[in-house]
Formats: structure tokens, C-alpha cells, sequence
């Protein structure tokens, strides 16, 4: 075969290149990426790099020598235009890439205000890129105003960001509570009372009418009549993955590029993993946006391409920084009928456990790594908890509360 091409040197598109190597395949490999950044982490982008804490180096993915030393030949700055898969062609800039076995790691692009609504204003920004952070880093001074628009987990962690920083957060969310997209009550409960101890002015059910200003924001008219000033903007909206080159090249696309459960496309030679692919789940199709489901898929996409023919078994989980609180989320709570709260060991600690039909489906752990260990553990091992268990420690299998 004509070697190894994956589109997308993000997070998934560099475990992938890096796990065919370390699997033993010796053809060539090719990681095209259109960020002229050797693969980097994302999730600090909106916590410690936006912060200033944690310097460039720290989030690259790889060591710089890692690519050449493992003879993975990464070209950056190189959008890919095009798929021709009778050819078995990719086309980046000058000559076509030729593969044998193609992988499609592109992630997603964040969801933008429309133009009409002032979004093309300056001083509006979106957060998905290191050049999003740099391009807005000088933004952050003391004193001045922020508008996050979004009250999901990456506003969220912005807002504390900025509230760090010393500056005026007013955060908008046009649901009736920050996080209703993916969290019960308590949750979304604790995190309003956490920012607006800090001073984070949170509006829920309401939406933007337009953002104003002159070629730059100064201001944004709200759905309750209000306009409220502001200095410059983050829309932290939600993404749309990227499907583009591959829809065009006629591959099945549904939320997301489709693949079978060993992360094929419709395309026999063409796989896909990462925030840009969808696969089966439980009887239904799903496409989840975080790291972890990045790397394994990516990796168990690696084996299957050198002739494994493992099915995806996702164990969803991720985990969100905001000032001194970390949550840990084990599972998916989609489709839960009830919860159940577990106070942590302090006041500022606590786990919300969904269920569905009785069953455990995942665990919310605000400041308590133990509860978001147990959860995990017993839902990887799909296994349940009775809800009204969760309290007494004592009542959930000791293997649990052990860390490996
Ligand atoms: C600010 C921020 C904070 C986050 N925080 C967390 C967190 O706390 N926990 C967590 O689990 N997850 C978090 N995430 C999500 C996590 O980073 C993503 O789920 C993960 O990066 C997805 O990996 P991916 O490889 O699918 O996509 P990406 O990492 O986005 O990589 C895709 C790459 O493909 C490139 N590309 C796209 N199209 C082309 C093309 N045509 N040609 C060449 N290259 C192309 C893109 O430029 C990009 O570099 C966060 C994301 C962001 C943006």
C-alpha cells in the first residue's frame, strides 16, 4: 500500500500517526495539519495558557524531534482542499498526496455570531486555536469588560479566566440555566452560586439581539431590552465538526462524518476518529468533543487500519478547571429519569450520579476525586450503584475507591 495520510495533526490525527508506528508499521506516514503549530493540547487554551501559567512548550503534544526521529513526515500550514478517492489522492498545496489508507482527524470549528448580528465586529473572538488565544491575549487587562457569550464549560472556564485576570465578566446564556446542555440542576446550581461569588454577572434565558459597535464591539443589546456594555467579546457557542472535504469527496456524513463502530467511513479506505466522526453507540449515532475520546478512538482507528477489527467501546470523560474547583465527569447522562446527590467531605464538594431505568450512567464529581473514581469504575465495568446508596461510602464495592 501508498503509506499512511491523516488529515489533521490535532489531538486524535497525532496519537493516530504516533500509534501506527508504535505498532510496528514501517510504511510511510504523512500528518497533514493546517495550523502551522506541531500538534498541541487544546484544553488549556481556556484555562492555564490563557492565564499565562503555563508556557507554549508545555502544550505541545510531542517533543519536536518526536515527528522526524519517528519518520512521520508533518507538514504544517497545509489545509487539505480535497479527497479524490478514485486517484487515492489528497490535495494540500502543490503536488497531490497519494494513500493507501486515509484517516480524516479534522475536529470541528466553533460556532460564530452571524455577521448580520455584529459578529465580524473587532473585539469579537471565538476560542478553538492557539492563534484564537494569542490573537486575544492583550485583550485581558485589568479592569476592563468581558462578554462571555456561552454558559457551557468552555465559558465558564473563560469567565474564571477573566475573573482572575481582574476583569468585568458578564456571561449570557440563552437557556434558562448554564449547562442545561449537559449537566442536572445541581450542578449548573453549583457553578452559577461559585461565579457569582466571584463577581460573574451570569444572565440565563437570554439571548444577543446583536452585538454594537463601530468596527469594534462596545456593546451588545439583549433579548430583556438591556444593553450591556463591554470592551470585547467570547462566544463560546458550541461546534459544528468538520466535515467539509469529505462530504464533497461523498462520504456518508450524519453529525459528523459516519463511520462503523471500527471507525471506517462509507469509505473502505478512508477512516475517521476524533471530534469530527460519529459512530455507533448503544443504538444510536454519537460524536463526543473531548480528549479522551480523541486518543482512544484515534488509537483503537490505528490498530484497525494495520488490519485489527476491534469495535469502539467509548468510556466518555472529561473534566473542567474553574478558579480552585476541578469537576471530573465520568459517562454520558443522556436520557437520565433521576439523580442522585452525594455531599463530598467538604462544603465545596459534592457528585451528582444519573441514572437511567435504574441503571448508572454517569457521575458529575465537583472537587472530589473519590466519588469520580468510584463512578468511573463502575461504569466501565457496567455495573450500577442503587441511588440511594450513593451516600454511604460503605455501600459502594471497595474495589472502587482504589486508584490503580
Ligand atoms: C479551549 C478548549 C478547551 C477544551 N477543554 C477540554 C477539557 O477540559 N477536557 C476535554 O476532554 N476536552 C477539552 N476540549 C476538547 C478537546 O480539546 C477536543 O475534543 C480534542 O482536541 C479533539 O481532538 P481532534 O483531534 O478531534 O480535534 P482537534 O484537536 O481540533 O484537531 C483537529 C485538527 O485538524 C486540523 N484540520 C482541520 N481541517 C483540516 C484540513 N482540511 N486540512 C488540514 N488540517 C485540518 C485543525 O486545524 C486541527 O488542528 C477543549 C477544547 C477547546 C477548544
Amino acid at each position: 500500500m501508498t503509506g499512511i495520510v491523516v488529515v489533521g495533526a490535532g489531538q486524535a490525527g497525532a496519537s493516530l500517526a504516533a500509534r501506527v508506528r508504535a505498532l510496528g508499521y514501517d510504511g510511510s506516514v504523512t500528518l497533514i495539519g493546517e495550523e502551522p503549530t506541531p500538534p498541541y493540547q487544546r484544553p488549556p487554551l481556556s484555562k492555564g495558557y490563557l492565564l499565562g501559567d503555563l508556557d507554549l512548550e508545555r502544550l505541545y503534544l510531542r517533543a519536536s524531534s518526536f515527528w522526524k526521529e519517528n519518520e512521520i513526515d508533518l507538514k504544517l500550514s497545509a489545509p487539505v482542499k480535497s479527497i479524490d478517492r478514485s486517484a487515492r489522492t489528497v490535495l494540500a498545496d502543490g503536488e497531490p498526496i497519494p494513500y493507501g489508507k486515509l484517516a480524516l482527524t479534522m475536529g470541528s470549528s466553533p460556532r460564530r455570531m452571524p455577521v448580520a448580528a455584529g459578529g465580524d465586529l473587532r473585539g469579537v473572538y471565538t476560542i478553538r486555536t492557539l492563534a484564537d488565544v494569542d490573537a486575544m491575549a492583550s485583550e485581558f487587562q485589568s479592569g476592563r469588560k468581558l462578554l462571555v457569550i456561552g454558559g457551557g464549560y468552555l465559558g465558564l472556564e473563560v469567565a474564571a479566566v477573566g475573573v482572575k485576570l481582574g476583569l468585568e465578566i458578564t456571561l449570557i446564556e440563552m437557556a434558562p440555566r448554564i449547562l442545561q446542555r449537559v449537566a442536572a440542576p445541581p450542578t449548573s446550581d453549583y457553578f452559577r452560586e461559585l461565579h457569582c461569588s466571584h463577581g460573574v454577572n451570569i444572565l440565563e434565558n437570554t439571548e444577543i439581539e446583536r452585538l454594537t459597535g463601530d468596527v469594534r464591539v462596545s456593546g451588545a443589546e439583549l433579548s430583556n431590552g438591556i444593553t450591556v456594555p463591554t470592551d470585547f467579546v467570547i462566544v463560546a457557542i458550541g461546534v459544528t465538526p468538520k466535515t467539509g472535504i469529505a462530504e464533497e469527496a461523498g462520504l456518508e456524513i450524519e453529525n459528523g462524518i459516519r463511520t462503523d463502530s471500527h471507525g471506517r467511513t462509507s469509505d473502505p479506505n478512508i477512516w475517521s476518529a476524533g471530534e469530527c466522526a460519529s459512530f455507533p453507540y448503544k443504538g444510536r449515532r454519537l460524536r463526543l468533543e473531548c480528549v479522551g475520546n480523541a486518543i482512544d478512538q484515534a488509537e483503537l482507528v490505528a490498530r484497525n487500519m494495520l488490519g485489527g477489527s476491534e469495535s469502539y467501546k467509548a468510556k466518555p470523560w472529561f473534566w473542567s478547571d474553574q478558579y480552585d474547583v476541578k469537576l471530573q465527569i465520568a459517562g454520558l447522562n443522556t436520557g437520565y429519569d433521576r439523580i442522585a446527590r452525594r455531599k463530598g467531605d467538604n462544603d465545596r464538594s459534592m457528585s451528582v450520579w444519573y441514572y437511567r431505568g435504574g441503571r448508572l450512567l454517569a457521575v458529575d464529581a465537583i472537587n472530589d476525586p473519590r466519588a469520580y473514581m468510584a463512578g468511573k469504575r463502575i461504569i466501565d465495568a457496567a455495573q450500577t450503584v442503587a441511588p440511594e446508596h450513593v451516600m454511604d461510602l460503605r455501600k459502594i464495592p471497595k474495589l472502587c475507591w482504589h486508584t490503580p
